[in-house]
């Protein structure tokens, strides 16, 4: 008899585990704390909370929970149509923009074929293109920053994606749009660039790569609204492309990918202008407060405008932990080879001198 390890698919064998933030209630759990008292500064959430207008519009639409939500997302494709201009057949909503990348990688991935990306780029493009048996080409990062001209020369006849997030997860840092979209146009025609922007709301500027698009080169962009709209909860993101690869992808996603709530918060939110500034600001002065204690603290960091700032300490390892005993909870970068470095989200003002007040006790 097989074990079910030899039935499974190739893939699945080697599929690494993606590591998430640790939870506060097991932490508090863990180190026999009250869970009021714990700040979990690990997954890059909003400290604000959820916007406003999406919580109240996902707990109406919790009465309609008899009701399968809409699985042509009518609604929230015809608002994102109006934002970006473009039309509600150029986009695909997906159950946080995690699932999107997995169905793009679903839909144009077979092995054999090579997936291009930062060396400290967003794991799960790591975990899409090895899902679908298809080769990761990690670039090196000197310095932690992308190296655009090295991945441009990565890229080979059996290349079909090239990832870019820009801020990048974990590092923070991130790349102009004039570069991105040097490196976007000097790709082969039939290289997929798929353009991660988790984080965009949190910049001023931003790579703008619809006219590309328009003109039938084979770019597409992601988003999401687990960050500036405080939804990570909920699980919605967007893939924006041209109406034939939307139309594929959206033949590879189940019909239901979204739930109710989740699909009428994140429609809500999108219209939550008031939250998006505020969160936007609170992160400005975040970033501030991070940056100046980092460097009263002498401790390096990676400058950047995201909601968080990969930082190196002393002895990172024993400091995450240490860290979890006082309710305090972070993430080490030591599985994206960041040996001595923690991903330290923003939080709010309170939350962030507590995180600051711990460390310096590590200086
Ligand atoms: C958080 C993040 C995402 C968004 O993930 P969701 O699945 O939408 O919650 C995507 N890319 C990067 C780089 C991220 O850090």
């Amino acid at each position: 008899m097989a074990t079910y390890s030899e039935l499974a698919n190739r893939p699945v064998l080697t599929q690494p585990v993606y590591e998430a933030g640790r939870p506060i209630e097991v932490v508090a759990r863990e180190f026999g704390l009250d869970p009021g008292s714990v700040i979990k500064l690990a997954s890059n959430e909003n400290p604000l909370g959820p916007s406003p207008l999406g919580l109240a519009a996902g707990r109406k639409a919790l009465e309609q929970a008899h009701l399968y939500p809409d699985g042509g997302y009518t609604l929230l494709r015809e608002k994102l149509a109006a934002k970006w201009r473009l039309q509600p057949t150029n986009f695909v909503i997906g159950n946080g923009s995690n699932e999107v990348m997995i169905l793009l990688a679903q839909s144009f991935l077979r092995p054999g074929e090579e997936v291009v990306f930062g060396s400290q780029a967003f794991v799960v493009y790591k975990l899409a293109t090895m899902l679908f048996g298809a080769t990761p080409v990690e670039v090196p990062m000197p310095g932690f920053r992308h190296d655009l001209a090295a991945m441009r020369a990565a890229v080979t006849s059996r290349t079909r994606i090239v990832f870019l997030a820009s801020p990048n997860n974990p590092t923070g840092g991130t790349d102009r749009p004039e570069d991105i979209l040097a490196l976007a146009s000097s790709l082969p025609e039939d290289v997929i660039f798929c353009l991660d922007e988790a984080y965009a709301e949190y910049l001023d500027e931003t790579a703008d790569l619809r006219p590309m698009m328009a003109a039938g080169r084979k770019v597409v962009v992601t988003r999401t609204f687990s960050k500036a709209y405080g939804l990570a909860g909920l699980r919605v993101g967007y893939l924006m492309g041209s109406e034939e690869v939307c139309g594929l992808i959206n033949r590879v996603r189940q019909p239901f990918n979204v739930n109710l709530p989740a699909l009428a918060a994140a429609e809500a939110a999108l219209d939550d202008a008031d939250f998006l500034s505020r969160s936007r600001r609170a992160n400005a002065e975040g970033i501030a407060q991070l940056s100046a204690g980092l460097n009263s603290l002498g401790f390096e960091f990676i400058p950047g405008h995201a909601n968080f700032l990969a930082a190196r300490v002393p002895r990172a390892e024993e400091i995450f932990t240490a860290l979890q005993r006082v309710g305090v909870i972070v993430r080490p970068l030591k599985g994206y080879g960041m040996v001595g470095w923690l991903r330290l989200t923003v939080g709010n003002q309170a939350q962030n001198a507590r995180l600051l007040a711990e460390l310096a006790k590590f200086r």
